[in-house]
C-alpha cells in the first residue's frame, strides 16, 4: 500500500497515478490528550488506518497525483536518525574533497555512530528546500528512509526488518562546513521526505533498491542500497542499542557518492525503486 498525506494535511490512497481522499480513515486514530505522544500517531496505529483505508477508498474522491501538493508521508515523526558516509565510495569522495570534508576526520560510520536532524526540518516535496546560507555550499544527499513502526528496543538483527513500517525517499540536505552534522543538516526544509509511504509488505527487498537523483536533468547520484556498509537492519540494530525507536523515527541511511551543490531556482529529481519518484525545487 502507498500512502500519502497531500493538500490541507489530507490522507490518500495513491492508485496509478491517481490519488484518493481517504482522510476519513484517520477517525480510528484514538483521542489525544496533553500530553501529546512524541511519537507519530498514524504509524503507531498502521494497521487500524490501513483497514480503515481499504474500507473508505471504494467510494472515495480521486485526485490526479499531478494536481496534489504532496507533504511529508509522517507528519510527527519523534526523532530523525542518520546514518553519515554509510556508501564506500560516498565515504572516498569526502575524504578527497576538501569543499566537502571542511579539515573534519571523515571517519567510517562504525567510529562515528549516528546522529540526529531537528524534526523541525521536515519538509515534503511539494514544499521546497529554501536555501538558508547562500554563501555556503549545500548539497544534495539522496537517502533510503525507513520509517521504524513500533516501539523498538535493543532489537536483534533477526527481528530488526520487521519493525520497519515502510520506506520513502529521503533527501538530507547539508550546508557543508566545520560544524557537527546535527546543526548544518537541520535547517528549515533540509529534510525531505516523500512522496509517499509504501508499506514494508509491498517492498520485497530493500536492500537491493536503485537511487537516483537528477539535478536540472543532470544524473548526479545513483547507486543501489546493496552498496550500504551498514544496512538497513544493522542500522536498526546500532540505534536500538543506545535508545528506543518509537512509531514514525525516520532513519536515513546515508547517502552514495555523487553529492554536489544545489541552488536557488533549481530542480531535483529523485527516484527510488518501487518507492516512486519526487520532484522538489531549490528556494
Ligand atoms: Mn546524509
Amino acid at each position: 500500500m502507498q500512502i500519502c498525506r497531500f493538500n490541507d494535511n489530507r490522507l490518500g490512497l495513491v492508485d496509478g497515478d491517481k490519488v484518493k481522499d481517504v482522510t476519513s480513515a484517520l477517525d480510528v486514530l484514538p483521542a489525544q490528550h496533553y500530553p501529546l505522544p512524541t511519537h507519530d500517531l498514524m504509524i503507531a496505529n498502521l494497521p487500524h488506518v490501513r483497514e480503515a483505508i481499504t474500507t473508505v477508498a471504494k467510494g472515495a474522491k480521486s485526485y490526479a497525483l499531478s494536481d496534489v501538493r504532496l507533504l511529508s508521508p509522517i507528519a510527527n515523526p519523534g526523532k530523525i536518525i542518520a546514518a553519515p558516509v554509510n556508501y564506500k565510495k560516498h565515504l572516498d569522495e569526502a575524504r578527497a574533497d576538501p569543499q566537502i570534508h571542511h579539515q573534519n576526520q571523515i571517519a567510517e560510520i562504525q567510529r562515528v555512530g549516528l546522529f540526529l536532524k531537528a524534526t523541525s526540518s521536515l519538509v515534503g516535496p511539494s514544499e521546497s528546500v529554501t536555501i538558508r546560507h547562500p554563501d555556503r555550499r549545500t548539497d544534495h544527499e539522496i537517502e533510503l528512509a525507513a520509517i521504524i513502526g513500533t516501539r523498538a528496543d535493543r532489537v536483534t538483527r533477526e527481528q530488526a526488518l520487521a519493525d520497519v513500517a515502510g520506506y520513502c525517499i529521503g533527501f538530507d540536505i547539508t550546508v557543508r562546513g566545520p560544524e557537527e552534522r546535527s546543526l548544518r543538516k537541520s535547517i528549515d526544509s533540509y529534510t525531505v521526505l516523500g512522496p509517499w509511504l509504501t508499506t514494508a509488505d509491498s517492498v520485497a527487498d530493500p536492500s537491493s533498491l536503485d537511487l537516483r537523483l537528477t539535478v536540472g536533468g543532470e544524473v548526479r547520484q545513483q547507486a543501489n542500497t546493496r552498496d550500504l556498509i551498514i544496512g538497513i537492519a544493522d542500522l536498526i540494530v546500532f540505534a536500538t542499542s543506545f535508545y528506543t525507536l518509537m512509531p514514525g523515527d525516520v532513519l536515513l541511511t546515508g547517502t552514495p557518492e555523487g553529492v554536489g551543490p544545489i541552488k536557488p531556482g533549481e530542480v531535483m529529481d529523485a527516484t527510488i525503486s518501487g518507492l516512486g519518484s519526487m520532484r522538489v525545487e531549490v528556494r
